[in-house]
């Protein structure tokens, strides 16, 4: 490896470097997550192209240098899993963002019956977004309070 790259990635939507060590921007929807922006702007300008209905950016910190040669060279170890297999999802922790969350059926019967309108199905996605990001709020709070078990209140 004689090449040595002095950036860490580039800017998805202007294609500035953005250094190692350095804050960044990613998107908030999953499917987006390779994707790294230089600022808010350049988020903004993805945001646009992509129609997001509910996204945000998210600061981040790239990693240093050291951090990502270290595992180029030794390759396939500390290479991050994007897509494990569904059997895997409870033993590993990792919740898999695209799950909808919402009982569609219970929904859509509610919307029925109570206004006698249909619902599209992308709503689903849309709401199980929202109680992603609701909960990942309140489980914030429910660490900072030490607790293992996330209570009605940390939705607040
Ligand atoms: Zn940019
Ligand atoms: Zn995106």
């Amino acid at each position: 490896m004689e090449e040595t790259q002095n950036y860490w990635r580039k800017c998805g939507s202007c294609k500035k470097e953005i250094g190692f060590n350095s804050i960044y921007q990613s998107c908030s929807v999953s499917t987006c997550k390779k994707a790294v922006f230089c600022s808010v702007n350049c988020w903004n300008l993805h945001n646009e192209v992509m129609s997001h209905k509910s996204a945000w950016a998210e600061e981040n910190r790239s990693p240093r240098k050291e951090e990502v040669t270290a595992s180029d060279e030794r390759a396939p170890k500390r290479i991050l899993v994007q897509s494990k297999p569904a059997a895997d999802s409870n033993a590993s922790g990792v919740a898999d963002e695209q799950d909808i969350l919402i009982v569609a059926s219970k929904l859509k019967a509610y919307i029925k019956d109570k206004y006698d309108m249909n619902t599209s199905a992308n709503v689903m996605e849309m709401l199980s977004h929202q109680v992603r990001r609701l909960t990942d709020r309140a489980v914030e709070k429910a660490r900072a309070e030490g607790r293992k078990t996330v209570m009605d209140r940390d939705y607040e």
